[in-house]
Parts: C-alpha cells; structure tokens; sequence
C-alpha cells in the first residue's frame, strides 16, 4: 500500500484543515438589528451595552442622568445568532440602539473550540514528553562532551550563533518595514484595548532571567515547568557528575542514556499523530479566525511576512550552505514534521520534542549537539519573534507618530527587541506580551498593541516556525563546527605520535 511520507501526510492535514475552518467561517455572516422605542428601548438613552448573550439578549442601558436600566430584548434574542457590537444612535428621536449579530457564528464557534480541544490532546502528549526528554537527553549530552572545558566552547559558539541570527533578523526586519511602511499606508485601523498592564523595565525581565538559572527550588520547577532552570539545573547535574566522576559519573550517564531511549521512542510514537494534530489545530485557528482579519492590517502582514519569508529562506539556508555545508532543502525536508507542528501549535516549547526527535533521527545530528543547542534555543534563540517585534513597533510608531522613528530609535527598537525575544517563552503569544517593554522603552502607549491582536495568532505561526527553524540551523551549524575540530584534533595527535 502506498504509505506517503511524514511531512506529506501532516502538509495534507495542514491543508484539509485550513479548508473546513475557512469553509466554516464563511458560513458566517453579519446582521444589524436596530432597537427602538417600540421594542422596548426606554427613551433618553445615551450609552447601552450588551451583558448577556449567550441564551437571551440582556441589554444595560444608561440613561442622561446616570441610571441604568437592564432589559432582555425580544427581537434580538429572538434572532439566531451571537452578539458581535454596540452602537448608540445619538442623532435618532427617540434614540436608537443598533446591534450587530453574527450568524452562524455560535456554531462555527463550537465546531473551533471542539478542535482546538481535540488539537490540545496532541500538545498535552507534546507537553508531557517535554521535560524527561529535555532532562535525559541534556545529562547524556552533557556527559557525552566529557569536560567543561567543551561544554564551554560548544556554549560560546552556540551563544554566538544566537546572537548573529537575531541581530540579522531583526536588520531584515527593520529593512522591510522602513520599505514597505505599512502604518503610513494604512487608512483606519481599530484600536482594540488591551487591559494595561504593568511593564516591567528590561532590566527586570533581564534580571527574572538570570534569577530563572538559580533555581532556589529545582522540584518546583520541574513541576511548574520553568524551562531555565531546568536546563541550567540539568547542566550543572551533569558536570558536576563528570567532576565526581568514577562509578556515580558512570551510574548517571547510564540511568540517562536509559532514560533518554525509552524518552526518544515514545516521541517517535507521538510523531506519527502529527499530521492529525496538526489538522485539529489548523481548523481551529481558520474557523475561528477566518481570513478577513486581514483587511485593514494587510500592509503590516506583507511587512512581516516578507521579512521572515527572507529571513528563513534566505540568510538561514546561506549559513546551512556554507557554514554547516548541508543542503537547505534537504535539511528542511528533514525538519518538516517539527517545522510544521511549529507553525499549526504557535509553541516553541510544545514543539521541542519534534525538534529534538527530527534533528537526530532525522537529520542525522549528535545527540551531543542535539540536546544541548536546541532546549536553550527554544527557550533564548527566537529569530522570528526578535524580528517581529522590531517590524510591529515600528509599524505602531508610523500609525502613531505619522512618520518613521529616526534612526536612533529604531536602534534602541533593534536591542530591546533583541533581549525581548530572549526573554520571551516558547509559547503562542509570547512576542505579543514582551512588546511593551519596546513600547515603553521608545515612549509609545502600551494600549496601541490592541492594534495589532487580530492578526497575533497567524504571526505568531509564521514567527514560531522561523524559531524553530533557526534552532535547527544552529545545530547543523555546531555540528559541523565541532566535528571539524575533533577532525583536527585527532590529526594533531596522529602527527605527535608520528
Ligand atoms: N510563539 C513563539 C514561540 O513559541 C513566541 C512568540 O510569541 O513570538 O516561539
């Protein structure tokens, strides 16, 4: 029987998905009903909104001298549909309240929430391999390296590959958007309001960082899941194995490399649910989102897209080309299932599993490498969402101030956005939430980021599959960088003992 390969079968799921959830939306469609006296509007109303609309319509009206008044109104919850906005007709006598219902739009919304249900069974089994796998594959890599002395150099080299990654992406992004210019394109957008949170300073979230490497209690985070600790914890475990060395270096390299076998195999088993997953998780998304989201922001996507688009299958497959000599096609190839579960889950983190999997057995890279680049680059390696943030602060000054920021500021964008997206989590939305600290930092209002929500969740897509992808890269790169001086150590010695 013909058997299509894995990233066939979870492309295909990607696309059957998109298609029921676009389908399902559309069968979605608006209608205004407008309220008068005479279906029981009290007069003199100067604002109403709606509290109730999940079984009847109840309607809070207030009238001009303050006092408000609730009411379940007949033709609204007579009509089918779900409550979409509000508005107060002022200039109608008696005033008028017009009420914009959504058709179709519970049902759409119910078949959505089931998928994303169905499609969060699939993370939990992601969820629930993530920290053993991340444990038992660092402590064997760790005791794999043999010495401090090359764990540190594969931790230069690996930090150094992070930093010239993002530095390049976000200059592709700040490039795109000074090109394209989307906010000074761009006629009316609406300002969503995201409740205003406190902004920590940079230094703060810097510092919650650093204070996340000194785990003042490791069992707890390993419950919590705090990903940080985790690896520094596991990393100090394991070299602190290699100083003790003898019998217990023996018995902990052992117990891990057991561990990390069974770990690795029950990844394996979840693998083959992916292109299911995926399909739940996709379908969710579009039936709930739908494409029209797009509209008014359209200019800010191209602006992102295109940079992550040049990001991605640019500057990352040069340095797959000429520094880790691997053929960027084939390597995507190789990293599909994890590229693809990146982009439908929105979650560096959720994806680790399939990354790590997909690099070694796929791919063909060490374990050694494997394990230590990729579960600190899914937490501090994160291209795609160090280049978003530059694009959509800027985007959000240009709508705000009318005009580019200057070059120093845009400057001040880059670094922020830099140490941003190290602090950012692996999980959807994240970039989202560490951009008012740029914000902040460039004096722009914190609520303009309401803006730019509705099209979050498929950036965040994009964004996250350029993490993921940019890890990977660094691991091939690493590889290939450590193989070439173990390659010229072991010449060095031929050539002593000749
Ligand atoms: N969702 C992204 C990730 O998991 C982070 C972000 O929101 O940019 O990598």
């Amino acid at each position: 029987m013909l058997r299509l390969a894995l990233h066939w079968q979870i492309l295909i799921g990607m696309l059957v998905g998109s298609i029921i959830g676009i389908s399902l939306n559309a069968t979605c469609s608006s209608k205004t009903v407008q309220l008068t006296a005479e279906d029981g509007l009290p007069t003199g109303v100067s604002t109403a909104e709606v509290i109730d609309s999940s079984s009847s319509t109840i309607i809070r009206y207030t009238d001009k001298d303050g006092t408000t008044t609730e009411r379940t109104v007949d033709p609204v919850s007579q009509a089918e549909g779900v409550f979409a906005s509000i508005d107060t007709l002022e200039t109608a006598d008696p005033v008028a309240v017009r009420i914009y219902l959504t058709h179709g739009k519970s049902t759409a919304k119910r078949i959505g929430d089931w998928f994303a249900r169905l499609g969060g069974l699939f993370l939990r089994m992601l969820q629930m391999v993530a920290v053993p796998l991340i444990v038992t594959s660092l402590t064997t890599g760790v005791i794999g390296l043999g010495s401090s002395e090359g764990i540190g150099r594969m931790f230069r080299r690996t930090v150094l590959y992070y930093l010239a990654t993002s530095m390049l992406a976000i200059g592709t992004g700040l490039l795109a958007v000074n090109l394209v210019r989307p906010g000074l394109r761009v006629g009316q957008v609406e300002n969503v309001n995201v409740p205003s949170t406190e902004s920590e300073s940079l230094v703060d979230v810097l510092f919650h960082q650093l204070e996340a490497m000194i785990p003042a209690n490791p069992l707890g985070a390993f419950v919590s899941p705090n990903y940080l600790s985790i690896i520094a914890f596991t990393i100090a475990f394991a070299l602190f194995s290699i100083s003790v060395g003898g019998r217990t270096k023996e018995f902990v390299g052992d117990l891990a490399t057991a561990g990390f076998e069974v770990m690795m195999a029950m990844t394996m088993a979840i693998i083959r649910l992916a292109p299911i997953g995926v399909f739940f998780l996709i379908a969710a998304v579009t039936a709930t989102q739908g494409v029209g989201v797009f509209g008014s922001l359209a200019w800010y996507v191209v602006a992102v897209s295109l940079a992550l688009g040049c990001h991605a299958c640019v500057t990352l497959p040069l340095i797959l080309r000429f520094v880790a000599k691997r053929s960027p096609l084939e390597f995507a190839k190789q990293m599909s299932p994890a590229l693809l579960t990146a982009f439908s889950s929105a979650s560096s983190n959720g994806t680790l599993p399939l990354t790590m999997s997909s690099v070694e057995e796929r791919a063909g890279i060490s374990n050694r490498t494997g394990s230590f680049v990729l579960p600190l680059g899914a937490t501090i390696n994160m291209d795609g969402t160090a280049l978003y943030e530059a694009v959509a602060v800027l985007f959000i000054a240009q709508l705000h101030f009318g005009f580019n920021l200057p070059f120093s500021q845009q400057i001040i964008v880059a670094l922020t956005a830099l140490l941003a997206s190290v602090g950012a989590a692996g999980i959807p939305h994240a970039g989202l939430v560490m951009m008012s600290i740029i914000l902040h930092a460039v004096g722009l209002p914190i609520e303009m980021q309401g803006v730019i929500l509705a099209v979050d969740r498929v950036l965040d897509m994009a964004r996250t599959a350029v993490n993921v992808w940019s890890d990977s890269c660094g691991c091939a790169v690493i590889e290939t960088l450590e193989a070439r001086d173990a390659i010229n150590a072991s010449y060095r010695e031929q050539q002593l003992n000749s």
